[in-house]
């Protein structure tokens, strides 16, 4: 027990490293790259502090050098999912009484053995794993994770200090439990630190977990799980298996200490285990918390008074960087037929400048896409494309796995707003752009509302306030992140608390008090000092 109410260190954003030629930490991390590339690494599951192998392997290999694979992992079944949620039930009481100060250190510490000792290491498995670009890479699996776990304890102490009020008499008090049960993080390819924050937040907050990643990334998916253990984080509490989905859901839904599912990954699957959760829901002893973020259609949208060099900046980089596969990767752009000639001439000006190619060749901004499914769904629409007389290829439109899932960034022109590419997640390097007349700007804003099911995020370009305020207003409910003359990509934490609405997510903005909200059971204690002696009240009295 301490005596005292602890201030947590202020949180601040982790710098970005530049990694510019002869930098210390260039030169760090392509030594690391080199002795990761040249082991075979055999990863097993984390269930209860032990390290679980199995004799189903399955190989890892980047996604843009196929041939040479960089280990395997231990494949589980639904044994070792029951075994996590034994092993996160059974460390769940110590855990939960754990002082916050305790919990709050070992991610603090977490956070600077990251962005310290292990910066390197956790860069060079997610960018051998996901080939992210080093820039991508720092931003995502250092600087962005780094950030959940400093914000995240800050947002835990203010939430514990929001306290009732008192009268004369009373003492009342609230007590921020963890939920009763396991929560179940059920994690994305395509960040490293939305994988890790979804294990960590519920974590944080006193809960017990079991995780299950993307099978493609669980190279860098080990890494987090290795910086958890040297923070200290006890045995049980974020338990790690590799096994199929729905395998994983068969049992985790199944189970009356189900407390929640925290999801990040496509609209369908979500769709999908909320069923499940629902046709199960007397099953369980309590209510469990659903968090889901999912697909997006993201847009930008440029008024005839945009300046064309920053819309084709903001679709260049926007749509293209980690090959676009970023939820909120621009994927539709509505442009002014006044502005598209020069939008157009600068975009395929950056394009043509794109090198393509593996993230170890620091001079390549665009690298491979995740898996071969990915590669075969994006090139079939392309090929649709090329197929089709209301559309056309303006740039990109080629594709090549034989080295490995390489995907040409595409800009494809349509006459139809409602050309499945302006609607659809294609979740690649592909920008659809539909040219419109330039009255019609509040006929094009309907239609930015209106084309596609998802709202995460998009960008309105205008130098006309009047324009911007129109836009505003219409496209309310368009984006959960919305901006004003930037790319609709890059939130950061603590800036922009990141989510959507519609069928992009429940729009817990992770990386925010709201999120670590939905992972507590508030409890309120009312103490009566002087408590009553005398049942009546003074009405009874007649005179
Ligand atoms: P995905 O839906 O294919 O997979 C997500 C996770 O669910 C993986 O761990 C996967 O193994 C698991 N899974 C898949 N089917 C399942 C099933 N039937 N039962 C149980 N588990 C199942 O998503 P992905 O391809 O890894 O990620 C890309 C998607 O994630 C895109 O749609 C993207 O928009 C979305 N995303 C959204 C956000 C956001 O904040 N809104 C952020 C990142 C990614």
């Amino acid at each position: 027990m301490s005596n005292a109410f602890f201030n947590v260190p202020v949180a601040k954003n982790e710098p970005v490293l530049s990694y510019a030629p002869k930098s210390k930490e260039k030169i760090e991390l392509k030594k690391v790259l080199a002795e990761m590339k040249s082991q075979y690494l055999d990863i097993p599951m984390y269930i209860g502090g032990n390290k679980i192998y199995s004799d189903h392997k399955k190989e890892i290999f980047p996604p843009h050098d196929v041939k040479n694979p960089l280990g395997q992992y231990s494949q589980g079944n639904s044994g070792h999912v029951q075994m996590a949620i034994d092993a996160a039930l059974s460390a769940k009481k110590d855990w939960e009484n754990m002082s916050w100060q305790d919990r709050a250190a070992i991610f603090l510490k977490a956070a600077d053995l990251l962005a310290g000792p292990f910066r390197a290491k956790m860069n060079a498995a997610t960018m051998l794993g996901q080939s992210k670009n080093v820039y991508q890479s720092e931003i995502d699996a250092v600087c962005e994770l780094a950030d959940f776990f400093r914000f995240n304890v800050r947002y835990m102490t203010e939430i514990y200090q929001q306290q009732p009020e008192s009268m004369p008499g009373l003492w009342n008090r609230l007590e921020y439990r963890p939920l009763e049960g396991y929560v179940f993080a059920l994690t994305p390819f395509n960040f490293t630190s939305i994988a890790a924050n979804l294990c960590s937040a519920p974590a944080l907050m006193g809960n017990t977990v079991v995780w299950k990643p993307s099978e493609t990334q669980i190279y860098s998916a080990a890494v987090i799980m290795e910086i958890y253990e040297a923070a200290g984080l006890p045995p049980g509490v974020i338990n790690l298996v590799y096994v199929d989905g729905p395998q994983a859901g068969e049992v985790i839904f199944n189970h009356k200490e189900f407390a929640g599912l925290h999801f990040t990954g496509s609209t369908g699957v979500f769709q999908k285990l909320w069923q499940k959760i629902g046709q199960n829901i007397s099953m369980y002893k309590s209510y469990p918390r659903i968090v889901g973020e999912t697909g997006g259609k993201d847009f930008v949208v440029a008024h005839p008074s945009a300046l064309a060099k920053e819309v084709a900046v903001a679709l260049s980089r926007g749509a293209f960087e980690f090959q676009g596969q970023k939820c909120s990767a621009a994927s539709r752009a509505y442009i002014p037929a006044s502005l598209w000639p020069e939008v157009e001439r600068f975009l395929k000006a950056d394009l043509s400048d794109f090198k393509m190619g593996s993230p170890e060749n620091f001079t390549n901004f665009i690298n491979a896409v995740i898996d071969e499914k990915s590669f075969d769904k994006l090139s079939g629409f392309i090929d649709n494309a090329k197929n089709d007389s209301n559309v056309r290829i303006v740039a990109g439109g080629h594709y090549d796995k034989t080295v490995g899932y390489f995907i040409e960034p595409t800009v494809i022109l349509t006459k139809d707003p409602h050309y499945v590419t302006m609607c659809e997640e294609l979740f690649g390097p592909v920008l659809t752009i539909y040219v419109y007349d330039d009255e019609k700007w509040a006929e094009t804003l309907d239609l930015v509302d209106k084309s596609s099911p998802y709202a995460l995020t998009g960008a309105v370009f205008s130098q006309n306030r009047y324009a911007l305020a129109e836009a505003f207003e219409k496209l309310r409910h368009s984006a959960g992140n919305y901006y004003i003359n930037d790319k609709p990509t890059g939130a950061v934490v603590g800036q922009q608390p990141f989510g959507g609405g519609r069928a992009s997510g429940t729009n817990d903005k992770a990386g925010s008090h709201l999120n670590l909200l939905r992972w507590v059971s508030p409890r309120t204690i009312k103490e009566n000092f002087v408590p009553p002696a005398d049942y009546t009240y003074p009405f009874l009295a007649e005179e």
